[in-house]
């Protein structure tokens, strides 16, 4: 009787999702921010606790498993092909959205007073230098996912070439795996009270009068990204690997809820690898890609630049030429790979894009106000970008689902 009675977690996050909305119409912003954030802050640290020490183990354990170099560099240059050419497409898709519904003409917002701080992007060899970690160490400790990655693929193959000597430390790392993926499905049993909590937070503190005057950017924003997801992914997933629509939605749905909620994909990234595993993605590449696109696959941020874009040169009235249009593409493209997966990254990264094409950086102050909402669209389209490419990519090498996902293995 009592198993009968269970909810699945997936149900119980969507309850969740609507009694937060619910109680986020009726309470007041002050007292949502004492007493109902805390509770989404719990579940974003707990489920960020998880992160660092699980893509360590897993990327480990997968460097260690592709035994030929060759097939990792082959690999990672698919992984790296899809993502540039989606995250493009999406700033693509965001700039003519835009220009059709033209979210910014007409408003006529003062932006007296308000002031944004410009970001001016790394020169690209630091960027690339900055991948390598001085110290593995520090950049656990500083979670820099990039240098983590890097440090631990090498730790992996160098593993690998130890053949039997090497055997009981990959299965140490192996156990690791196992076990923050025990501590992610213990945290994911909050995951309910926690997406409550984020929601009725938004929702108390961003209400409806907040939203109108700037609708037609979240209209813009929101169709946009569907028409990424429902028209590219969903399509190159099933063209490419197969993967049913019905079947990848149901697959995504965990990972993306979380990012929906959390606004963060970083905390989504333990739900993401269990998603690709699950659509067929084997665990080699899984772990590989999932972590990579985490830090630098931002196909909802991409679509975000693009309408950001039209939206802030309407607002103040200025026309942007082909030219323009083509540098917001490439700049997006840039500022969405270096976005952190974190809650209101990309508005700080605009800047890098407004500049390029001499937008006035108070634009960015204007979108602030609602910039949890449209946050809310990319992150959880960030998410699912990396799930898709995972999936396409494990087809292409002719793999796909021919490593079983176990539950509760990493
Ligand atoms: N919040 C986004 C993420 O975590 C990044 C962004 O602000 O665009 O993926």
């Amino acid at each position: 009787m009592a198993s009968k009675m269970k909810i699945s977690l997936a149900w119980q996050m969507m309850i969740g999702l609507a009694l937060g909305i619910a109680v986020g119409a009726v309470v007041d912003s002050s007292f949502a921010q004492t007493y109902l954030q805390p509770l989404g802050t719990l579940f974003i640290r707990l489920i960020r606790m998880v992160v660092v020490p699980l893509v360590i183990a897993t990327i480990i354990a997968g460097a260690a498993g592709i035994s030929d170099t060759s097939k990792l560099g082959r690999v990672a240059t698919k992984v790296l092909c899809v993502y540039a050419i989606t995250t493009a497409v999406a700033v693509a898709i965001g700039l003519v959205f835009a220009s059709v519904i033209q979210p910014g003409v007409g408003i006529n917002l003062s932006t007296e007073g308000l002031q944004a701080k410009q970001v001016t992007p790394p020169a690209l060899v630091d960027t690339l230098l900055d991948i390598v970690p001085i110290n593995p160490m520090e950049a656990f400790a500083k979670g820099n996912m990039l240098q983590i990655i890097f440090f631990a693929v090498i730790f992996g193959f160098a593993l690998a070439g130890l053949g039997e000597r090497g055997k009981p430390v990959l299965k140490f790392f192996e156990l690791v795996g196992d076990t923050m993926v025990r501590v992610t499905n213990m945290v994911m049993h909050y995951a309910p009270i926690g997406v409550f909590g984020l929601m009725a937070y938004t929702v108390s503190r961003h209400g409806l009068q907040v939203l109108l005057p700037l609708f037609q950017l979240i209209l813009s924003s929101f169709l946009a990204t569907a028409t990424l997801v429902f028209l590219v992914l969903i399509p190159l997933v099933y063209i490419l690997a197969r993967v049913p629509m019905m079947k990848f939605l149901r697959g995504i749905f965990e990972p993306w809820l979380i990012a929906f909620t959390t606004c963060s994909s970083a905390a989504a990234l333990p739900a993401n690898l269990a998603a690709a595993r699950r659509l067929g993605a084997t665990k080699s590449i899984a772990s590989f890609s999932i972590p990579l696109g985490n830090t630098i696959n931002m196909n909802g941020t991409a679509v975000y630049m693009g309408v950001c874009s039209i939206f802030a040169a309407e607002v103040y009235g200025l026309d942007l030429t082909m030219v323009d249009q083509v540098t917001i593409v490439l700049m997006g493209v840039l500022a969405a790979i270096g976005t952190a997966g974190v809650p209101g990254a990309g508005l700080i990264m605009t800047t890098i894009v407004f500049t390029q094409v001499g937008i006035p950086l108070e634009a960015v102050a204007l979108i602030a106000g609602i910039d949890r909402i449209l946050d809310m669209i990319r992150t959880s389209i960030n998410v699912v970008g990396d799930v898709a490419s995972a999936v396409i990519v494990t087809n292409l090498e002719g793999d796909l689902g021919k490593e079983p996902y176990v539950e509760g293995e990493a």
